[in-house]
């Protein structure tokens, strides 16, 4: 019996991934030596500097290499009628269901993405993928299954079930069974109506839904009694309006312009998950860019393909990433138009950054519930408006993750598999690696660590002499290191290194005194 995923997935590339982030220093999980804080994560001495390396790409694009967008950074904490005018006290919520049997909360709309990352359904496509016959489905069902969701029908009450299952294996041999129906049935064989199981235990979850804020409480004061409730902003776009008329009046720029801005956001989110795609703390690199109305159908199309040559010039591969275009009852209350720019992860395609046309609705609210004036004026027109909003707004940590996911590669060496992370050189953690081949001669050493002091002036440079030198290649291809320089005992006669190019593996034999100009060039 075969299933067709919804998406082609490869789940042993996320569990790789992950691996790789934990053993070499690029993620930890939060909090891991109290037993861990669900869904929260650290980044470590990689990870830092590749997020670091992935908002300096986006401020130097977005920032530095315009003359019309001005950098910002707003409270994270903001008057908590902030929150009222842009409409997230009333609609920033998430449709859930509540399963009947074990009590999770579950994301209505993201029900089918839980169950496909879901430990038993993970566990059932291994046992069914493989052409195993049912007396293995019966035994999965008996043994790990009551480990893993011992709601399901299949678990419960499995030789009924399986007997069920038996004509359907009739009726689709050899055909592409909907995956779906497929979980479906699985979790509610009784009636032999397909029911939604719950991605924890398996039961099959109920039709009716309700919602809940994801906005993070916290109150202003050291007594809670006499506090002042506040919010841990949502997203960072709302400290960029209540700054309009700041930026206005101390800047003074002409239409078009914009604000940008990077830093942390919270959400409440129901069911955080995937590493770190969704988290309950994040970061968030947006864009609020102001225009004239009438230019703003255009503006909003130019910002589309100003993000989608940022993500293919660091090296997205193509086929990974894709724009998609909200259908009108897809758009926010706010949009007039949305693009969603989506990676193809491991477990299917998932949003990375939002471009929106936000129209005028932001700076009128703000204008409405403050009582101030947030129009602009046009000095040769003679008139006041309000411009209309273009927000590219994407999250960090998605990014780095996608950045992650499309750079891992395996590839075989002899009886090795080599693992390398081909980051862009941009993004790259680690730029040079300079290596010792001995580590008991100390001219060798002298000169490796000489070379390295200097290349850290220039860049993000390493000296490692923890192992020997084919541990230390195997060590930094993992963490995506462009350059290994060897220092050898022939160095000390003909005061040449070896310099290793991460990508093709070749070396290249220099004089010392090169090498800094040698990788600043191919940098
Ligand atoms: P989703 O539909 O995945 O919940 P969203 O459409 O609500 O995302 P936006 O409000 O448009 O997200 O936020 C802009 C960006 O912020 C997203 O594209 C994403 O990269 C990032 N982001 C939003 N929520 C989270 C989260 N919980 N964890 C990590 N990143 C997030």
């Amino acid at each position: 019996m075969g299933i067709t995923p919804k998406i082609s997935s490869d789940n042993k590339l996320m569990e790789k991934v992950t691996a790789l982030c934990k053993r070499r220093g690029f993620i930890f999980p939060g909090s891991e030596i109290y037993g861990g804080l669900a869904n929260s994560w650290d980044y470590g001495p990689y990870g830092v500097e590749l997020k670091n390396n992935i908002k300096k790409a986006w401020w130097e694009s977005n920032v530095y290499l315009r003359n019309d967008i001005y950098g910002m950074d707003a409270a994270i904490i903001m008057h908590p009628k902030t929150w009222e005018a842009s409409g997230h006290i009333k609609n920033f919520s998430d449709p859930v269901i509540k399963c009947s049997a074990c009590g999770a909360l579950i994301r209505s709309d993201k029900v089918w993405d839980e169950i496909w990352n879901s430990p038993w359904f993970l566990s059932l496509r291994e046992t069914l993928s493989g052409e195993k016959d049912s007396s293995y489905l019966l035994r999965w069902a008996q043994h790990e299954g009551k480990k893993l969701s011992p709601n399901l029908s299949l678990v419960k009450d499995p030789e009924v079930t399986m007997s069920w299952m038996a004509d359907l294996h009739h009726t689709f041999h050899g055909v592409d069974l909907d995956f779906k129906n497929f979980a479906g049935m699985i979790a509610c064989s009784s009636s032999g109506v397909p029911k939604t199981p719950c991605p924890i235990c398996g039961n099959a979850l109920p039709d009716t839904c309700t919602s809940v804020n994801l906005m993070l409480e916290t109150y202003l004061g050291p007594v809670k009694e006499t506090a002042e409730q506040v919010f841990l902003r949502p997203e960072t776009a709302q400290g960029m309006f209540v700054n309009f008329a700041n930026i206005l009046d101390s800047r003074h720029p002409k239409l078009p312009f914009g604000l940008a801005q990077i830093g942390k956001s919270f959400r409440n989110e129901i069911t955080p998950g995937n590493f770190t795609f969704r988290t309950r703390e994040f970061e968030q690199m947006e864009i609020e860019y102001f225009c004239r109305p009438e230019d703003s159908d255009k503006v909003y199309e130019e910002w589309v393909e100003i993000r989608k040559k940022w993500y293919l010039d660091l090296g997205i591969k193509p086929e990974n990433i894709r724009f998609r275009r909200h259908a009108e009852d897809e758009l926010a209350h706010y949009a007039k138009a949305c693009t969603d720019v989506e990676y193809f992860f491991p477990w299917g395609w998932s949003e990375l950054e939002g471009i929106a046309n936000r129209a005028d609705f932001d700076l009128k609210q703000h204008a409405e519930y403050s009582g101030r004036d947030l129009t602009y004026f046009d000095a040769v027109e003679k008139k006041r408006f309000f411009p209309h909003i273009i927000e590219p707004s994407g999250g960090v940590d998605r990014c780095l993750l996608a950045f992650l996911t499309d750079a891992y590669h395996e590839e075989q060496v002899k009886e090795d598999t080599r693992v390398v992370l081909r980051l862009n050189a941009k993004l790259a953690p680690v730029k040079a690696a300079v290596l010792p081949l001995l580590k008991n001669r100390d001219e060798i050493v002298g000169i490796a660590k000489k070379l390295s002091g200097e290349l850290k002036k220039k860049m993000n440079a390493v000296y490692d002499d923890t192992a020997n030198i084919g541990k230390l290649y195997r060590r930094q291809d993992e963490v995506g290191t462009l350059f290994c320089v060897t220092v050898d005992m022939e160095t000390l006669a003909d005061k040449q290194v070896t310099v290793r190019d991460r990508d093709s593996m070749q070396q290249v034999r220099i004089p010392l005194e090169n090498v800094e100009k040698y990788i600043s060039d191919k940098l």
